[in-house]
């Protein structure tokens, strides 16, 4: 075990291990190997942390900071991070196995968002109300939650950090980042970034360990104020029942099965590649997969032997490989759910028109592969259709009209994403109006941005994240009263 690698958390401005001294291991989903030691951090390690990240945002530097200053230091950060970028991804990709392509792309586009939100840092600003008192002066304050519980998941842990952080931290919160652990070396990483380029001790803190143990520590501590939380549907209601229980701040992004709707009169070729990269890109591991591909029936047939070919020409291999298009599996209990999955879809009744099980391919090595599977003859009511798999497996199910298809698109406990594919102005427009989702994409997919709003309808989510309004997350209004009347009137009436 001499090439691996230990980390150490970052609590209070210092490196430390966990209290208890113990490690988990992290694997390379590409080599099938350990390649990290992390610190297993419990319930004292959360306290530490909630308790350094409290005194920064209470004494100290940061709270003496103006807002421009604090918008300063976000820009300098995202100025590092672009330098690290390659590193960074690289780290990112030995612990998730998404592809190199993928994560230095995503890594040089991080940095964004702590321009973005450093220069809204200064520009949130109060009003003076014209208030209908005589003699009084009213205005508002908006000013932090104070801290900030970051929990995120395992398929693009910095970038997701950074829809937290950034506006956290431009708010003048201050932060508890606990990253999935399964991929937790590119947060501890990360930590020394914000060391870097001169954050005060505490206003960031990165902890490790498992989400049963310290992350639900973190949700339960009664020194966190806002738990801004990205993951597993399930795993999202244990925490917005743990904040609700002391009335905390809670947002929540979470699964999908989004609806990629495909029209007769798309551009095919470019619906093709929207279709492909709707649910093989990132080996279909991304919340906004189109994993319910909807196929209007008169091209059904067409649509699906010219998918079918072009994910055919798909490589696997290697995720550190510049032209490999589909990596492997993250964790070996998300390998286990998709070959899971398979088996349910077959005895639904559903029909393997490519893949369908392990892929066993010289290229794959010791990894965990799923062959890219294409279902069809899918039904919406099928498990396949209804449940996120999160794993490179499309369902193909046909419709008839535009009102069949927002019917069978919104029949589903989640509104995380849609696509559509038309070349009909009226039909694009009539299309977004009416889908359930929080992000609707017109003959594209899988685009995202520091200025796009996003987020969950229904149970996908609770909250926004980037955008302007996503700085409002993290901070709460004050209405400041002044009198210069000369007299108190009655004190046994309401002013
Ligand atoms: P997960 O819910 O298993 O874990 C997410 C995080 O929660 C991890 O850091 C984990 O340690 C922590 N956690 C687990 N149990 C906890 C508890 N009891 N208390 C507090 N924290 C706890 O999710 P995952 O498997 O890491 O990620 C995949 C899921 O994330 C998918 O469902 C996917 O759709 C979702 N996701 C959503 C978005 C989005 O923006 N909507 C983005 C990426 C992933």
């Amino acid at each position: 075990m001499s090439d691996v690698k230990t980390y150490k958390m970052m609590i209070g401005g210092e490196w430390v291990d966990a209290s208890g001294g113990d490690t988990f291991e992290s694997m390379n989903p590409f080599t099938g190997k350990t390649w990290a030691l992390i610190p297993k951090g419990g319930k004292e390690d959360a306290g530490r942390a909630v308790a350094a990240a409290r005194k920064a945002f209470e004494t100290g530097e940061w709270p003496k900071m103006t807002a421009t200053q604090r918008g300063h230091l976000l820009r300098k950060l995202g100025d590092l991070i672009a330098e690290k970028a390659d590193a960074l991804a690289q780290t990112e990709v030995r612990d998730n196995g998404k592809l190199i392509a993928e994560m230095g792309m995503q890594l040089k586009y991080v940095p964004q968002w702590y321009y973005y939100f450093g220069g809204l840092a200064d520009k949130i600003e109060g009003a003076v109300t014209p208030i209908d008192k005589a003699e009084h002066f009213h205005y508002t304050r908006h000013e932090p939650l104070g801290v900030v519980c970051a929990i995120t998941p395992w398929n693009s842990p910095l970038l997701l950090a950074a829809w937290k952080l950034a506006p956290a931290l431009a708010a003048g919160n201050t932060v508890v980042l606990k990253p999935s652990e399964f991929t937790s070396a590119s947060s501890l990483e990360y930590a020394a970034l914000f060391e870097e380029v001169g954050f005060p001790p505490g206003v960031v803190n990165v902890v490790t360990g498992y989400g049963h143990e310290i992350g639900a520590a973190l949700t339960e501590h009664p020194g966190v104020d806002k738990i801004t939380f990205t993951g597993g549907p399930e795993t999202g209601k244990r925490v917005y029942a743990t904040g609700a229980a002391q009335l905390k701040r809670v947002s929540l992004e979470l699964g999908g099965k989004s609806p990629n709707i495909v029209f007769d009169d798309c551009d095919m070729e470019n619906a093709v590649k929207g279709a492909i990269s709707g649910i093989f890109a990132a080996t279909g591991q991304t919340c906004i997969a189109g994993s319910r591909l909807l196929v209007q029936q008169s091209i059904h047939d067409e649509f699906v032997d010219k998918l079918v070919a072009f994910a055919k020409t798909a490589k696997m291999g290697d995720p550190m490989s510049m032209d490999t298009q589909v990596g492997p599996v993250t964790t070996v209990p998300q390998y286990e759910k998709i070959l899971s999955y398979l088996d349910i879809a077959k005895d639904e009744g559903a029909e393997v028109r490519m893949g369908g099980g392990k892929a066993v391919r010289p290229e794959c090595g010791d990894g965990y592969f799923v062959e890219p599977t294409v279902f069809t003859g899918v039904n919406n009511r099928m498990r396949i259709a209804q449940e996120e798999v999160f794993g490179p497996v499309l369902s193909v199910i046909p419709f008839k009209d535009e009102e069949e298809a927002l019917h069978i698109g919104n029949d589903v406990v989640y509104g995380l994403a849609a696509g559509v594919w038309t070349q009909s102005m009226r039909r694009a427009f009539t299309m977004s109006e009416k889908l359930r989702a929080g992000s609707v994409w017109v003959n594209t997919y899988r685009a995202v941005s520091y200025m796009a709003p996003f987020g969950g309808f229904k149970q996908s989510g609770v909250g926004r994240e980037n955008g302007q309004d996503a700085i409002r997350e993290y901070m709460q209004t004050k209405s400041v009263w002044m009198s210069y009347a000369t007299e108190t009137p009655n004190p046994f009436v309401m002013r």
